[in-house]
């Protein structure tokens, strides 16, 4: 069975605070999870590229057991940085991005991305 991926923990946080200490409750449990969620942007700053389900490759429709590189410029080999560190992420990460996507899209325009 596949595990869940919905962050159930949220929901229980913020409905448990609020029926506790209704809007102050909601606040705080606001706040935590906003904290909760940076520090987990610097633990865990990237992710499984959704549309090659983290491969990096689409494959063909006929020939079924060939491929070409995921074409999405957040992709790098089927891995990509989270959009939270757009604003919220470290220097360092914030440059893996940008390079990625540069990378990228200079090998789209050459038709070299495949
Ligand atoms: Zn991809």
């Amino acid at each position: 069975m596949r595990k869940s991926q919905f962050p159930w923990i949220v929901v229980i946080i913020v409905v448990v605070a609020t029926a506790a200490w209704h809007l102050v409750g909601f606040i705080l449990a606001g706040l935590f999870l906003l904290v909760s969620y940076i520090i987990s942007l610097r633990l865990h700053p990237r992710m499984r590229h959704g549309r090659c389900k983290g491969t990096g490759e689409l494959r063909g429709s006929v020939f079924t057991w060939t491929h070409r590189r995921c074409p999405s410029p957040n992709c790098q080999a089927g891995r990509t940085v989270r959009v939270g560190n757009r604003l919220l992420g470290s220097d360092y990460i914030k440059g893996q991005r940008a390079d990625g996507i540069a990378s990228k899209k200079a090998a789209l325009q050459q038709h070299q991305h495949r």
